[in-house]
């Protein structure tokens, strides 16, 4: 159901979103050349051998969007709608999103246009192995570092951390982050990114001078990130009113239990029909009357035609680009605090840094520790984020955009244009 069309090409309203924070920026023309595009497009087949015998041929791709301040990162997404421009946007926001956060790396994105609910195990893991094979010549711990995305998780991680290592000849945990802890994963880096949606939503809760325990919370998509953020705003005493799936979204306005909600999820995969709660239709959810909405599913799902309906006062973007520029535009007239997903959903990539500091230096962190340096990584980027946001009087998008374009665009002037 949250599969709906991809109106908008994601790339197109990326490079909108560029210019608006290059104008602010004052940005001359040789600096916008050298950093708006991607720097490197790879695609590539990938030949599987399905289970009934016969070969399919998959498209697939990995953008290296920037490297300036350190190697490319990003994750992989295997979904039915991946194309060359979704993954361009997304390479595109990966570097903003890593400079937003101050960590050093530059963006990337790879993504394999594949229906993996319909895969099984052998042959998800024959076409990881494959594809991470294709790409292998431009990833790399000091190149580009891929990590889980949108239906890729630890096992993922782990086939392609396999697969490269056993080509180089030797053990090479870096290459990738989001790996299972008993291959060097770091500890928290699977709640991660739901985890910095919480503490930006806190921070603009703060802001706001609103009171979270007690407030209501709408997640559209339960995933990774979706129902992270949800149990983490449960435990704080938010009540979560309403929570949708690929397959159906469930609704209580008293609240929903998210422990069980989860428990639930991971037995039978979907949220449809838990007890105590009732069925409503997406845009129902959406136009939910709420204090917090936070958007976890695809890019587009808040656009030029449902914007109007949102009643939330914050929006949290889990998700990557769950918001157009006009649906931007109309929340924006209504005083809906947006934090923007570069900054929101920045946690992931945060922990993801921390993993691969860890690899390098053979040396493994407890969980406190990566908790305390997320939250402190994550709190410090909000603030500086809602400074250029107040001081300039621009939304918090752009803002974000500001910070993280600007960031880009010294070290590019730095280091200078080779040859
Ligand atoms: N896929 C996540 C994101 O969009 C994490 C990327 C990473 O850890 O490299 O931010």
């Amino acid at each position: 159901m949250l599969t709906t069309k991809l109106v908008d090409n994601a790339y197109e309203l990326a490079l909108e979103n560029f210019d608006a924070a290059a104008d602010v920026l004052g940005l001359d023309n040789d600096t916008r050349e050298m950093i708006k595009y991607p720097e490197r497009v790879l695609t590539v087949t990938v030949p599987v051998r399905m289970d009934d015998g016969h070969i399919h041929r998959f498209e697939a791709y990995r953008v290296q969007h920037s490297q300036v301040r350190g190697p490319a990162k990003g994750g992989i997404r295997y979904h039915p709608q991946v194309t060359l421009d979704e993954v361009k946007a997304l390479a595109t926001w990966m570097t903003w999103k890593c400079a937003v956060v101050n960590i050093p790396f530059g963006g990337g994105k790879g993504g394999i246009t594949c229906d993996p609910k319909h895969m099984s195990k052998g042959e998800l893991e024959r076409m990881t192995r494959r594809y991470t094979s294709a790409i292998l010549p431009i990833i790399g711990p000091e190149q580009d570092i891929p990590a889980p995305d949108v239906y890729t998780n630890s096992q993922t991680m782990a086939w392609i951390m396999d697969t490269y290592s056993m080509t180089k000849g030797y053990p090479i945990p870096g290459v990738v982050t989001g790996k299972p802890i008993c291959l060097g994963g770091s500890l928290g880096r699977n709640e991660a990114t739901g985890r910095g949606v919480f503490y930006t939503t806190q921070c603009a809760c703060e802001h706001l001078g609103m009171e979270l325990k007690g407030s209501t919370v709408v997640v559209q998509g339960f995933g990774n990130a979706g129902s992270i953020a949800a149990q983490l705003l449960y435990e704080a005493g938010a009540k979560v009113i309403a929570v949708s799936d690929s397959a159906g979204c469930v609704y209580n306005r008293n609240g929903l239990n998210i422990p069980e909600l989860m428990h639930m999820k991971a037995l039978c995969g979907h949220v449809e029909g838990f007890p105590e709660s009732e069925p409503i239709s997406p845009a129902e959810l959406l136009a939910l009357e709420c204090d917090i909405l936070v958007p976890s599913a695809l890019e587009n799902m808040v656009n030029a035609e449902n914007a109007g309906t949102l009643r939330a006062k914050i929006v949290a973007e889990a998700a990557n680009g769950p918001l157009t520029p006009a649906a931007d535009r109309i929340l924006e007239s209504k005083g809906t605090y947006v934090i923007p997903d570069i900054l929101c959903n920045a946690g992931g990539v945060t922990v993801s840094y921390f993993e691969w500091v860890q690899d390098e230096q053979h040396l493994f962190w407890e969980a406190q520790d990566v908790y305390d340096r997320l939250e402190r990584v994550m709190k410090t980027a909000f603030r500086d984020v809602l400074k250029i946001h107040l001081d300039r009087t621009i939304p918090m998008r752009t803002a974000a955009n500001v910070l993280g374009i600007g960031r880009v665009a010294e070290a590019v002037q730095i280091r200078g244009i080779y040859p």
